[in-house]
């Protein structure tokens, strides 16, 4: 897969500073984002208000990407994330894929019977398609007989709130390889032209201090550990206690 920043918020740590001081401040906004603020303390404020969770403010500040060859598996999990985010992909009903394009799991191998089964069955699949469109039907409905592995490509717009939510997510080693894969790709591009990020592009489990899932993959100890040395209260019990 290939994800390329294409566009993105002019000066994204001034934007949010910015919308964050207009806030706590008799000031217009147009004369606090003409002061000269060191970067360290409006990264500093920035980070503040994350952990706060005065998270708003960051919705003024936007990435464009350009996505290309991710299978459509990869794009249905992609496309559940509704809030802040918004999606162009290339259509199947009207660009006709006659050349096979897919993506192989990684856990099929680079040779031996699974891997030469996969690639017979994607094979086959553009065979059909090949010959159902060539005896007429549309792209739109040859396509039908392609598989969840057929790449695809699309431009993603996201603001950051969303993207530190979806990162959470999708970089917590239990998300799908593919997608996990996309948000290392999405959150590199993001964090070259916004560095003050990179601390904030991270799997849930760095954020809590434990890891919430049903087993940890060890990055993190289990919340269940940590209760059981009397370090994190059980947030079901307090619920329980309080009727
Ligand atoms: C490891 C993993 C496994 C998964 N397995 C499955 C599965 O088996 N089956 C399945 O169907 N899905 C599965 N999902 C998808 C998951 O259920 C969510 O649909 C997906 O992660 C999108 O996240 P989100 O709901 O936070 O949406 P986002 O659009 O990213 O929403 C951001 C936040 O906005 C708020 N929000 C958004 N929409 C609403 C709303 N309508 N009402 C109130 N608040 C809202 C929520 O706080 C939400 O967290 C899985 C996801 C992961 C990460």
């Amino acid at each position: 897969m290939e994800v390329t920043l294409l566009a993105y918020t002019p000066a994204p740590l001034k934007v949010i500073y910015t919308a964050a001081r207009t806030c706590y401040s008799a000031r217009p906004p147009a004369e606090i984002w003409a002061d000269e603020v060191p970067e360290e303390k409006m990264e500093d404020l920035v980070n503040r208000l994350i952990q706060q969770g005065h998270h708003s403010v960051l919705e003024h500040v936007s990435f464009t990407l350009g996505i290309a060859g991710i299978s459509r598996s990869c794009l249905a999990q992609l496309t559940r994330h509704r809030v802040g985010i918004a999606f162009s992909v290339q259509s199947q009903r009207y660009v006709r894929l006659d050349r096979p394009t897919y993506v192989t799991p990684p856990s099929l191998g680079l040779d031996g019977e699974r891997r030469t089964r996969f690639e017979k069955a994607m094979a086959e699949a553009w065979q059909v398609y090949n010959e159902l469109v060539s005896a007429g039907v549309a792209p739109e409905d040859a396509r039908f007989v392609l598989p969840n592995a057929t790449t695809c490509n699309l431009v993603l717009t996201v603001n950051i709130r969303e993207l530190i939510h979806i990162c959470e997510l999708r970089l917590c080693p239990r998300a799908q390889w593919e997608i996990h894969e996309l948000f290392l790709k999405v959150a590199a591009e993001v964090v070259k032209v916004a560095p003050f990020l990179k601390r904030h592009l991270v799997p849930k489990c760095l954020r809590l201090g434990y890891c919430d899932e049903p087993e940890s993959c060890g990055i993190m100890p289990h919340w269940r550990e940590l209760q059981a040395q009397g370090r994190l209260p059980n947030p079901v019990s307090r619920l329980q206690d309080n009727g």
